[in-house]
């Protein structure tokens, strides 16, 4: 003639995501004023339970041990409600009901993620600086400090940086004159590192080729400023004199070189009647 009585009617516990199967979350206990099996009492999940909950606990039907058995993590659900009920053994039993909430805490096991929506494939060497090379997002999908986000930019000597634009937002900007002829000046390799604050901290890198482009600003140069050549006299026209050379460090049509010979005057007579050049 008595149900059982639990000895609370809502149980409050927390338990850190990831913890091992077995892990105790809390203890249940309703006692039964009867005697002999009208007085044993048996608990079970009740049938308010979600489908998920009853994979992820487990109840020990004699002791009211709630435990965990299942993969528990804070980024798909922070808490659940396990409703518990106790039955006593007698004929006609009826159960008792009780609600557990569990409290799942984060733990630092997502690393930050970088999103870069632009990049561009070149930057002219002659971009202002402040120019912006790329534009990237992070993101990290646990709370708190195990979810804040820092950045760097591992540049070596390259003439770029970071710079925040708002929340989880940066930009890869110029920071100084580029020089597309300078040894290794013609493209540079960015690695960004996302790095969040949990304990450990967990981090991520991405890089990105930046290719800098060619404007036109070396002029060509001789291999020597004076080139002295001996001519026999009584050639016949066409006859080879000498071949001079000039360099250009610049790329493609910037470098791309034409000779020609300045007009003057030699006794009188102009250049040209003398010597022609390819
Ligand atoms: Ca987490
Ligand atoms: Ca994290
Ligand atoms: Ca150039």
């Amino acid at each position: 003639d008595n149900a059982p009585v639990f000895n609370q009617s809502t149980y409050k516990a927390s338990v850190r995501e990831n913890t091992p199967s077995g892990t105790l979350v809390t203890k249940v206990s309703a006692y039964d004023l009867d005697d002999g099996p009208n007085g044993d009492i048996v608990y079970s999940f009740s049938s308010h339970i979600s489908a998920r909950a009853r994979e992820l606990f487990g109840i020990a039907p004699r002791t009211g041990r709630l435990e965990v058995s299942g993969e528990l993590d804070y980024e798909e659900s922070s808490v659940y409600q396990v409703y518990v009920q106790a039955k006593d053994l007698g004929p006609n039993a009826v159960p008792a009901h009780c609600k557990v909430l569990v409290r799942v805490l984060d733990a630092n096991d997502n690393a930050p993620e970088i999103s870069f929506s632009t990049v561009k494939e070149a930057v002219s060497e002659a971009a202002a600086p402040g120019t912006v090379v790329a534009l990237f997002s992070v993101s990290d999908r646990d709370s708190e400090e195990n979810g804040q986000v820092q950045c760097e930019l591992l540049q070596g000597d390259a003439p770029f940086r970071l710079k925040s634009s708002f929340k989880n937002y940066y930009t890869i900007v110029t920071e100084g004159p580029l020089d597309r002829e300078q040894p290794g000046g013609d493209a540079y390799t960015l690695t960004v590192v996302a790095r969040d604050r949990g304990e450990p901290p967990l981090s991520t890198s991405k890089s990105i080729q930046v290719r800098v482009s060619d404007v036109n600003d070396n002029a060509p140069r001789f291999s020597q400023p004076v080139y002295q050549v001996y001519v026999s006299e009584n050639n016949v026209p066409g006859a080879y004199i000498y071949a001079v050379s000039a360099t250009d460090r610049d790329q493609g049509a910037n470098a791309q070189l034409a000779y020609s010979i300045l007009e003057s005057q030699i006794q009188g007579m102009s250049v040209f009647t003398y010597v022609s050049i390819n």
